[in-house]
């Protein structure tokens, strides 16, 4: 391609809007062009790239038995309404109507469409395992669409389910599936690791998540400095450390009522009553989705972790509103313990199990109480893990201690059991002549994520740095003194020569300074550069630039084809 005839539209200045290196040099280098938030043109250097992570991607898929085909990105509601998620997905699901009136939705990920085709057409354990796949535009209205590509509104998918008879069909349908996309990410050559996650609203047995880490990931890890353990902080657990309760009162004493005026904050109250915040039992009061109010109990110098709740609770929450606790306790929410509560289902965290002498709000305003033993003076309905794992803390599996970073999910394998062809009837006859739901997994993998983060690990400060794998073109031909004739001829033929010997070559051809082009071809990041020029002629030949190195040397016009040959080995 000459660059001279080709839309590639390069910036120099950095787009003030853009605050993350990859979401700066996708729009610096014409890749991607922003029509509304979170919606973007792929332009065709971009496209380029996007093309071959779909084929890297799709040989790995192929590799491991999987069938392309293509969903419906426009569905009918009504395939939704099956498995309640036409309310699950609630404003991320984009909706709309068709000319009679009949209500549609825009896809934002495709298990119900498979159980329709599942049930349309697979009856029996002989027709099974299955895996399909597509590559195909996923529709969110993601509440903060921004980083660019990594959270957009529209964004292309790899979208896989496995379909299995049993269990033990499905591990293996996941297995080959975190084979393939171990292999397809290396491919890209991107640094990963893959955490336990939690399944969220897709409900299922078992998630994880392939993450590349990043300061700009909107996910956090937990990362063992000593052994492999790593997981979602949705997930992480941490090896359990105690709360010590230096003079627990015996079983016989009585919580005593303490006044603690406008002390409402954990710090406020433990700074007064001079003890620890861990000594405080923190009162969380939420409601759930059918409206009804659930309390949250944690040591007080612990956070809530929301989707541990989330699992705990089995569904979505939110916070109560103040008026919502006033009407419920008659205090505020920096008063409130579970000692003399209103009814409601109580969780605590497992970190509180068995503690005495606490402190808890009295339920009424500018009162606490303390002496408070847990199962004696007021009993859980269930324990669990709520807790967010801290910086520092001992590995759950070896002596060692975690560490808290950011990430940014690549990929995602979920077994899904039968959550969905249940609800949707997509059942086979198993080898007894029983009827049973298909057992389901869902695997997905974000394209322009993959990119966005190629580039977030491969960039300085000149601009992107490809991969051979990824790079859209293998060389840049930059010519320079282009305007004598006998050097355009040169480099022409260059040009010539490499693309019939299978080079997929950029040429920059264009009338510009050198230090110009220098700098666009930096900012494109083709992994190696050739420059022709007067000045390169002289010494003998043309310069090959490697881009990651910067290295440069002056190789023979007719040894070229063999020095990069090796280069691209
Ligand atoms: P996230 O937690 O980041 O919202 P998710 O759990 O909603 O991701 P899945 O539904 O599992 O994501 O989708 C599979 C893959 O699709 C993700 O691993 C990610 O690579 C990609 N993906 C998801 N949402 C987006 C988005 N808004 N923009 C770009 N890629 C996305
Ligand atoms: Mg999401």
């Amino acid at each position: 391609m000459r660059l001279s005839k080709a839309f590639i539209p390069t910036l120099k200045e950095t787009p003030a809007d853009a605050e993350i290196p990859s979401h700066q040099l996708m729009i610096r280098a014409g890749l991607i062009r922003q029509l509304a938030a979170g919606i973007y043109s792929d332009l065709p250097f971009g496209w380029k790239i996007v093309r071959k992570t779909m084929q890297i991607v799709r040989e790995e898929m192929d590799r491991i038995g999987g069938q392309e085909l293509y969903m419906p990105v426009m569905n009918p509601i009504e395939v939704w309404e099956e498995t309640g998620r036409a309310t699950g997905f609630g404003d991320e699901m984009f909706r709309l109507k068709d000319r009679k009136g009949r209500s549609m939705c825009l896809a934002p990920t495709h298990e119900e469409i498979i159980c329709d085709l599942a049930r349309t057409f697979i009856r029996s354990y002989r027709d099974l395992p299955q895996i399909w796949y597509q590559f195909q535009t996923k529709m969110r209205d993601e509440p903060r669409p921004r980083s660019g590509v990594l959270r957009g509104r529209q964004f292309i998918m790899k979208d896989a389910y496995s379909l299995d008879v049993d269990q033990e069909g499905l591990d293996k349908s996941y297995n080959l599936h975190a084979e393939a996309y171990k292999r397809a990410f290396d491919r890209c050559g991107l640094d990963y690791f893959i955490v336990g996650a939690s399944s969220g609203l897709m409900g299922g047995t078992g998630s994880q998540e392939f993450m590349v880490e990043s300061p700009h990931g909107e996910d956090r890890v937990a990362l063992c400095g000593s052994c492999d353990y790593a997981a979602n902080l949705e997930v992480a657990a941490s090896r359990p450390y105690p709360i010590s309760d230096p003079d627990a009162p015996d079983d016989s004493s009585e919580p005593e009522r303490v006044s603690t005026p406008d002390m409402r904050t954990i710090d406020e109250v433990s700074g007064f009553l001079k003890v620890t915040p861990e000594r405080l039992i923190k009162t969380l009061v939420v409601m759930n989705e059918n409206g009804k109010p659930a309390m949250a109990l944690l040591a007080g110098d612990d956070d809530l972790e929301e989707s541990k709740l989330t699992t705990a609770l089995g569904g979505t929450f939110r916070p109560a509103h103040p008026e919502e606790i006033k009407e419920l306790f008659g205090c505020e929410a920096g008063f409130l313990g579970p000692v003399n509560a209103p009814k409601m289902s109580v969780i605590a965290d497992n970190r509180i199990k068995g503690g005495r002498d606490r402190i808890t709000g009295a339920n009424e305003d500018h009162y606490h109480i303390s002496g408070v033993n847990i199962d004696q003076h007021f009993k859980p309905d269930k324990w669990a893990d709520l807790r967010t794992i801290k910086e520092g803390e001992g590995c759950p599996v070896c002596k060692g201690k975690l560490r808290v970073s950011h990430a940014i999910e690549i990929g995602h394998i979920f077994k899904l059991g039968t959550k969905y062809s249940s609800a949707m009837g997509a059942n086979i006859l198993n080898p007894a002549g029983r009827e049973t739901p298909i057992v389901m997994g869902s695997y997905g993998i974000g394209i322009a994520r993959i990119i966005a983060c190629a580039i977030e690990l491969n960039h300085d400060e000149d601009g992107i740095i490809w991969t051979k794998t990824l790079t859209p073109y293998d060389v840049e031909l930059i010519g320079l003194n282009l305007n004598k004739e006998e050097i355009c001829k040169r480099a022409d033929d260059l040009y010539e020569m490499l693309q019939s010997d299978g080079f997929n070559t950029l040429y920059d051809d264009r009338g510009l300074r050198p230090g110009f082009k220098f700098k666009d071809a930096d900012l494109l990041g083709i992994p190696c550069h050739i420059v022709i020029s007067s000045k390169s002629l002289e010494s003998g030949g043309v310069e090959v630039k490697t881009r990651a190195t910067g290295d440069r040397s002056i190789v023979k016009i007719d040894e070229l084809l063999t020095v990069l040959r090796g280069y691209h080995e």
